[in-house]
């Protein structure tokens, strides 16, 4: 047995004075995911739902540390930038009893903490994921965990990994949900032949590597977890993709003042309002149609409107003699932005 633990030992030793003999330049591939920030991004943590194996107890603590591994973002973020620079956030926490109800709309962040990857995902970065849809990034995190189990037969004794009911320990959800956030900000993997983090001899040059690398999992061995940091390659990234003055500028989309266009009906006649709008470039989404609200005498009628490959939409107002004389307002509405407003007065 001494002797099998110095084998390994010298082993150990053997790739840490490789690496560091190689440790000239590694070729680093570190792009970016497409997702941005506008503005004052929004996080969203959802309080995890009672799990008769998770002691309710660790609860504040999963959920204080999520915020605190957040703060492990931004702090640096403004420590190395000029004062007024915008990489605020806010910060919002949903309790069990709000989550029915809750408007995600103003989330550009979900976390949530789950028992298990959904199905067919396994394998897959099973630890924790991100996924960015419909302009909002969601956080997993899985913290079902892993143990050693052991199993006998008449001459050997054999130790696998296997799935326990009792939960993976705080710090390592900690450096997934740091590795995910750093996804949701927009950083992609971290890729480079280091033997460091691999070898599990010292910390990771990045906290975006490829997570299943280094943290336990059925057909890895683990690396302490807190050697996972956030490390200044990135926020350096972070900075070269939104600049050193912040998250950048929300789209803004102007809002005009509606002027009133007046409309005289003619008997027997229609008349036709053409209105072409062209949607901000920045909030185009393929397939996406818009909705266009005619307001008259406090109601309403939504109608869905197809927009181009170019993002235009066309809608046609029709006026017949047969219209009802009044105020006319037609909101064009994209992706719960108002784009833009047209007011008649039809007489
Ligand atoms: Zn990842």
């Amino acid at each position: 047995m001494k002797k099998l633990v110095a084998v390994i030992f010298a082993i150990l030793l053997l790739s840490s004075v490789m690496s560091i003999a190689s440790a000239k330049r590694f070729e680093v591939k570190y792009d970016p995911l497409p997702n941005r920030f506008e503005g004052t991004p929004t996080f969203c943590t959802k309080e995890p739902a009672q799990d008769p194996n998770v002691p309710e107890s660790i609860i504040p603590i999963l959920l204080k540390k999520t915020k605190a591994n957040l703060d492990a973002w931004i702090g640096p973020l403004k420590s190395s930038s000029q004062r007024d620079a915008k990489w605020d956030i806010n910060y919002v926490e949903i309790p069990r009893s709000k989550q029915a109800s809750f408007d995600y709309a103003k989330c550009n962040v979900i976390i949530s903490f789950l028992k298990t990857p959904p199905q067919g995902l396994e394998g897959v970065e099973i630890l924790g994921r991100h996924y960015f849809k419909d302009n909002t990034n969601h956080v997993e995190i899985y913290y079902q965990g892993y143990g050693i189990c052991e199993t006998k037969d008449s001459q050997w004794t054999y130790w696998y990994t296997c799935q326990q009911d009792s939960p993976k320990l705080i710090v390592a959800m900690e450096a997934i949900l740091r590795h995910e956030l750093g996804h949701a900000m927009g950083l992609g993997h971290y890729i480079s032949e280091e033997l460091l983090y691999t070898g599990g001899l010292g910390h990771p040059s990045s906290i975006m590597v490829p997570i299943l690398d280094v943290l336990a999992s059925p057909s890895h061995t683990p690396l302490d977890p807190e050697l996972m940091e956030i490390m200044p390659v990135d926020i350096a990234k972070l900075k070269e993709i939104y600049g050193n003055d912040g998250w950048g500028k929300k789209t803004e989309i102007k809002k005009e003042k509606a002027n009133s266009k007046v409309i005289q009906i003619k008997n027997g006649k229609a008349i036709i309002e053409k209105i072409t709008v062209q949607i901000p470039p920045e909030l185009y989404k393929k397939g996406q149609k818009a909705n266009v609200i005619l307001l008259h005498d406090g109601k309403t009628d939504t109608q869905k409107v197809l927009v181009n490959s170019k993002g235009k939409l066309d809608y046609t107002f029709k006026i017949t003699d047969k219209t009802v004389p009044g105020k006319y307002e037609i909101t064009i509405n994209y992706l719960g932005k108002t784009i833009k407003k047209f007011s008649y007065e039809i007489r």
